[in-house]
């Protein structure tokens, strides 16, 4: 460096160089249609929604809204295809499933700007974790499908049949593989919808159905916004619903198949404790704590959203995230360097300002680093609640959003009273240097997913799921098979 260049100037007219990914390669349609009977078709009723890229709001293309004739012609596309794919052998099954799993794996790129653009992710993410691990879930699962006896020793394991599987707009994809490859491996036919806001990996990934030469209507992909999802719950004839979204919307459709034959798993929504203590690596985890609640926008279920420092070491930790927030690049998804994303719709957008409003109100305070948003889009600086309080709203309810509050703790006991005191128990973390401690705290933690000295992992033959609101039924791993099959 110049010495004549004083070193405070220098660095604050230090930038990043903008390294947007090209997407010179994408091809887009104008248009959607709905994914029925291995052929691509026009909604009976003609009418489309407009998918928006959250960064600018800006209309990517059109898709199509599937109505009840529509869930209608995909739910007896799927029964019609029952009987051949679940009579064919488990060896055959997985080989179209190990295709699905390769075709993701070429065209990777692709999907990953796709997922970004239409779901506001950072291209970083979307490249390296939701598109891998999709394809990752389409190979295990695949090894699964000729190997179902041994999955269930002495069992004899059979389909359900048709299954209605309804999925978020947080990680589309990878949500999508979450719920066809253990439903195809074990001998179901599907009727899938994803989120209205993100449909385009979806149908993308009926492209790829289709280049596999499945057969036809095994996989039928229907768009549309929640009352196509509600007219998939009540369809009569479908076996299995398999829900991942809100728990209010999985509250509803308890309700509605109470009393009917069908199955149901739900992964509802989370409030993750994330606990932090003084014998931790604490520069490894204040990263832990950004990756747990920044990751994905805060955009996921099973976020580390309340953060727990043990109070000796709380002004040190606050301190040491406080700076690491101040080096997190908000903007373009589609840029390589991007930490945090665009939020994924104006209507998540209000939502999450309302609750950093609600936090204000109940008397918290407030840190955001300074950061420049753009100006088109939706966006929302990183930021932290610190004075708040078990009773507080931002810490009992789900947010969705890159917002973390902020508690301190003495003891073990203190802190499992404060960790579990939510009606949520999807995941938790633990930062310590004593593998006793980890072992005392997973077993009293109500969670269904412990993370230890990490956060937000996820591999494709580990089980993942809730407990109290945050659902039932477990997708992943051997546990992931289970949900799609019934003993006689
Ligand atoms: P919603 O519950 O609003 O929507 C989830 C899906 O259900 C969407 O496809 C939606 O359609 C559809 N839907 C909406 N209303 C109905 C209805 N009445 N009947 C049937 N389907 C319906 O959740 P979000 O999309 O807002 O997703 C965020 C939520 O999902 C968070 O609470 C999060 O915690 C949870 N989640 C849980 C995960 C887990 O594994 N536990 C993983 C990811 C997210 P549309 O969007 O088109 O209206």
């Amino acid at each position: 460096m110049n010495k004549n260049i004083d070193k405070k100037a220098f660095q604050a007219s230090w930038t990043y160089d903008e390294a947007p990914e090209s997407i010179d390669h994408i091809q887009i349609k104008k248009q959607y249609e709905l994914f029925i009977d291995g052929k691509f078709i026009a909604p009976v009723k003609k009418h489309y929604f407009d998918t928006i890229d959250p960064s600018t709001n800006k209309k990517i293309a059109n898709v199509a809204e599937a109505t009840s004739e529509d869930v209608d012609k995909a739910v007896k596309a799927a029964r019609k295809a029952f009987k051949g794919w679940s009579g064919l052998t488990g060896k055959e099954r997985g080989k179209y499933i190990f295709r699905i799993a390769r075709l993701i794996q070429e065209r990777a790129r692709e999907f990953a700007v796709i997922e970004s653009l239409d779901g506001g992710k950072p291209i970083r993410e979307s490249r390296d974790i939701d598109i891998p691990l999709a394809a990752n879930h389409f190979f295990y699962y695949a090894g699964w499908a000729d190997k179902l006896t041994y999955a269930f020793p002495n069992r004899s394991p059979k389909p359900l049949g048709v299954v209605g599987q309804i999925i978020p707009w947080n990680f589309p994809l990878l949500m999508a593989a979450w719920k066809i490859a253990p439903a195809l491996a074990t001998g179901n036919t599907i009727v899938l919808k994803p989120a209205e806001t993100t449909s385009l990996t979806a149908l993308k990934l009926a492209e790829i159905i289709h280049e596999s030469g499945m057969p036809k209507g095994v996989v039928n992909i229907i768009t549309g916004a929640g009352e196509t999802g509600s007219q998939i719950v009540n369809h009569p004839d479908i076996n299995k619903i398999a829900f991942t979204g809100s728990t209010g919307v999985g509250k509803y459709i308890q309700k509605a198949i109470a009393g009917t034959q069908k199955k149901l798993t739900l992964e509802l929504g989370g409030k993750g404790a994330n606990i932090i203590f003084e014998d931790a690596a604490i520069d490894q985890a204040v990263e832990g704590i950004i990756n747990a609640i920044f990751f994905n926008q805060g955009h996921v279920c099973c976020a580390g959203s309340r953060l727990f420092v043990q109070e000796s070491i709380a002004d040190l930790v606050i301190q040491k995230l406080k700076n690491r927030m101040e080096t997190l690049k908000v903007g373009s998804p589609l840029d390589k360097n991007t930490d945090i994303g665009a939020i994924n719709s104006k209507k998540q957008l209000q939502t999450i300002e309302n609750y950093i409003k609600i936090g204000l109100n109940e008397g918290s305070e407030i840190y955001q680093p300074k950061c420049q948003l753009p100006k088109q889009g939706n966006w929302c600086a990183p930021t932290l609640f610190l004075n708040v309080s078990q009773s507080h709203r931002i810490v009992q309810e789900e947010i969705f959003g890159p917002v973390l509050t902020i508690q301190t703790f003495r003891t073990i006991e203190e802190v499992i009273e404060k960790a579990n005191n939510t009606p949520y128990g999807l995941s938790a973390g633990v930062w310590t240097d004593k593998g006793s401690k980890i072992f005392h705290l997973t077993q009293k933690l109500n969670a269904g997913v412990i993370w230890a000295n990490t956060f937000n992992k996820f591999d494709a033959t580990s089980p993942f799921g809730g407990y109290k609101e945050s659902g039932f039924g477990r997708e992943g791993g051997l546990h992931g098979l289970k949900p799609y099959v019934k003993f006689e």
